[in-house]
């Protein structure tokens, strides 16, 4: 067990919060005379939950966790920021990642002015952990894993991120975006018996709802507590957190989806497989492929003269020649398949 709160910056520590209205009083029988909203335009008139306590208590119940375990924010990014906020002093503490890897965690350490440490996956695209464990330092406060990876696509080793989970004195942040898509399992049961350690989710993949901007972080309730009081009151909307509610029911619609999509996924990789410009397909965890190709940025434009978009990858650290290509519907696919044939054929 670590000290989260020896860890948190001393001005969030010390941080009396916003104390909203509707934070005060809980039910919704009442006569709201407290915020100074309109009377008018019921139900987009009133405020929306800070607490997300309808949507949690779902979630927990899904997810076999205690509500005191989940936080919601406006997409996973957003706990990337808080949680930087919260536990890294700018121009002093730092945060370690891998490379490569989402490039939101550098980002994010850069707006806040956290330095940000990097060790390069080994040629299998696995966690360095020698390399990591060599590169940890009395600053470093987070460790953001991303797995399965963005952009490689493999899941990390449990055992490999579980000795960063025993080994590290901060929190250690994995990401599982795509852990939908993948065959190994979420680490989120691990939570319970470490404290540092802390799971993103997110609906943009798997759910469909990229375009509601809802994501998952869960961890001890310490931290949980932390990332409620330095968020904005309202960080969720109504409309997001009433769709979340919806679709938090229809389990099964986004399996139907994650089963289409990882057979599309596998038709892909089968009609990729021997073209002429191919030199490698990336095992994939998730809901994309990364293809190492003989001239990528060649590829890549003549895929955009036909309107096909895809992310060309190939500059990136161990993806040198890769092209990222999302798994589509197959219509959508079928698309891709005739164009990228056209000009990987001669
Ligand atoms: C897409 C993605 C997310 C999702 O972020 P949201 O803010 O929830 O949309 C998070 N992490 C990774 C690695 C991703 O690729």
């Amino acid at each position: 067990m670590i000290n989260i709160d020896g860890l948190l910056r001393k001005n969030i520590r010390n941080l009396k919060p916003y104390s909203s209205a509707r934070n005060e009083y809980k039910g919704n029988d009442a006569v709201f005379l407290d915020a100074n909203e309109n009377p008018f335009n019921n139900p987009y008139n009133r405020y929306p939950d800070p607490l997300h306590l309808k949507v949690r208590q779902k979630l927990a119940s899904r997810k076999g966790v205690g509500i005191d375990n989940i936080f919601l924010g406006n997409g996973s990014d957003e706990a990337i920021d808080l949680l930087i906020r919260a536990f890294c002093e700018p121009g002093q503490d730092s945060i370690l990642s891998v490379d490569p890897t989402y490039g939101m965690y550098k980002v994010c350490a850069d707006i806040n002015n956290i330095f940000y440490d990097e060790v390069k996956l080994t040629p299998e695209f696995q966690l360095d952990i020698p390399g990591l464990v060599d590169a940890f330092k009395s600053t470093s406060k987070l460790v953001f894993i991303c797995s399965p990876n963005n952009p490689t696509g493999n899941s990390m080793r449990i055992n490999d991120m579980m000795q960063l989970v025993d080994s590290f004195h901060g929190l250690v942040v994995i990401d599982e975006a795509y852990i939908d898509f993948s065959s190994q399992e979420s680490m989120l049961k691990q939570v319970r018996a470490n404290n540092n350690l802390v799971i993103l989710q997110t609906f943009s993949k798997a759910w469909g709802l990229a375009g509601i901007r809802f994501g998952m972080a869960y961890a001890h309730k310490d931290i949980i507590d932390v990332l409620y009081k330095i968020k904005y009151p309202y960080n969720l909307n109504a409309v997001t957190q009433k769709i979340a509610l919806e679709y938090l029911d229809k389990q099964e619609e986004k399996q139907k989806w994650v089963k289409e999509i990882l057979m599309e996924r596998q038709r892909l990789r089968e009609e990729l497989t021997g073209q002429p410009c191919v030199n490698e397909i990336l095992p994939s965890d998730a809901n994309f492929l990364m293809v190492r190709v003989d001239d990528a940025g060649k590829i890549y434009k003549h895929l955009i003269n036909k309107k096909i978009i895809i992310r060309d990858r190939s500059k990136v650290t161990l993806c040198e020649g890769c092209l990222r290509i999302t798994v589509g519907n197959k219509q959508e696919n079928n698309a891709f398949l005739s164009a990228f044939k056209e000009v990987c054929e001669y």
